[in-house]
């Protein structure tokens, strides 16, 4: 099995050498499937790369693109220009965001943050459950009480609560107990220590605002019509992602590396153990073209000047357009940018589509508001409200949740005008 030192290995690995085990790795795949293969194209610059690598071994392979309308129109265009098939999803992302909840934090927050509200609101009357089978829903006693089942019951500690198969916890509640002990900050594996899945910071986000917030919608907006295309013409997809990105990426290449032959969703991330600054250097040296939202390539010193970047030379590259082209209203890493933030820009160069994400919202009832349940359970407060902000006709009502969102995390939390 992968571990981490071989990706840290990788990861230091020369430009050169990392395509060339990119596209091993891509001869193997296209091997095991017999060219039942396509590339899932995003029309961002990682997997431009990707479909150079995979195209300068086999030019048939079929770019899929998924026409979120998330996207900003360069990207489209560029998908189209690059001969991509267009697939969409069955819901509108307003439609998920007043189903789910408004994507922010990141996907592992927001996860933890949707399955903890919900414990309340579980099949049969969560609270009342948890009372009958015994179970403690006291954040204070939670992780104690794990930790004494593993010792005495012989079940998997150190897994991490996207391996839900292979740890001791069976049901759905146990699953929706481990996220409110991360929430609640009691996620330690071990008596005395604080688990890498600990969420404390966002205990105020998860009870005290009136929105809600989830990890589905690139589920239901990209991997769902991606699943269906790829079911229906049986092929098995290449992902231009880097595990850099996020430590659910990280986990997920220890689990089953850059070809996940075995996994339940059968993928192939090639560019794993690529970084950005590689993605940079290898459409500079390579003369790709990109999404013109991007604008160019430069070096830059550390006084932030720019200039052509030379050939060979380890400098840090940038583009001097977005820096990222994931859907445009996307609220995931929004806090933690630097310098001029995606919206910020956004206000700038596409202002009507400003508008429509900031603007707007709504008050409405909240179709799981439970009138019998407690307001407390043990010492954790539920998640009860009866109305709930979501997007309306006007907009998507962003301006509010980041406001919300803001007052509990700083003025500058994220920043958006
Ligand atoms: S990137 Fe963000 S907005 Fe786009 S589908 Fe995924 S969660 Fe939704």
């Amino acid at each position: 099995m992968p571990e981490k030192w071989i990706l840290l290995q990788y990861q230091s690995l020369p430009l050169q050498a990392k395509a060339v085990m990119s596209q091993n790795r891509i001869r193997e795949w296209y091997d095991h499937w017999h060219g039942d293969v396509c590339i899932s194209f995003s029309g961002g610059k990682d997997s431009t790369v990707l479909a150079h690598l995979v195209h300068d071994l086999y030019p048939h392979v079929p770019l899929v693109f998924a026409n979120t309308g998330l996207e900003y129109p360069e990207i489209q265009e560029f998908a189209r220009k690059m001969g991509a098939e267009f697939v969409r999803p069955k819901m509108s992302f307003s439609q998920v965001i007043s189903t789910y909840g408004y994507p922010i934090i990141s996907k592992e927050n927001a996860e933890a943050i949707y399955y903890a509200r919900r414990i309340r609101n579980s099949v049969g009357g969560g609270t009342r459950k948890h009372a009958e089978n015994g179970s403690n829903c006291n954040p204070q006693t939670l992780g104690n009480q794990r930790f004494q089942n593993n010792r005495g019951g012989g079940t998997t500690s150190n897994v991490p609560p996207e391996t839900p198969r292979v740890d001791g916890r069976k049901t759905r509640k146990d699953w929706h107990d481990w996220r409110r002990e991360s929430i609640a900050g009691v996620g330690a594996f071990q008596p005395g220590t604080t688990s890498i899945f600990n969420k404390h910071k966002w205990l105020p986000l998860c009870q005290e605002t009136q929105f809600k917030i989830s990890h589905m919608c690139c589920s239901i907006m990209k991997k769902g019509p991606m699943k269906i295309y790829q079911r229906k013409h049986h092929l098995y997809p290449y992902l231009g992602t880097l595990t850099e990105e996020s430590k659910l990426r990280e986990q997920a290449w220890i689990r089953h590396g850059c070809n996940a032959f075995d996994g339940t969703v059968k993928t192939s991330q090639p560019m794993s153990f690529w970084k950005e600054q590689d993605v940079l250097r290898y459409i500079y040296e390579e003369g790709l073209e990109i999404a013109s939202v991007y604008g160019d390539i430069v070096s830059v010193d550390d006084e932030n000047f720019a200039y052509s970047p030379l050939p060979g030379l380890a400098t840090n590259l940038k583009c001097t357009g977005c820096q990222r082209t994931g859907c445009v209203f996307c609220g995931f890493g929004a806090h933690l940018e630097k310098g001029e933030t995606r919206f910020q820009r956004l206000a700038k160069t596409h202002p009507k589509q400003y508008e429509y994400c900031m603007g707007g919202g709504q008050w409405v009832d909240n179709p799981d508001y439970d009138p019998v349940a407690p307001k407390m359970d043990g010492e954790w407060q539920n998640w009860n409200p009866k109305k709930i902000w979501v997007p309306s006709k006007e907009g998507l009502g962003m301006k509010k949740v980041f406001d919300d969102c803001n007052e509990i995390y700083g003025k500058d939390f994220i920043r958006y005008d």
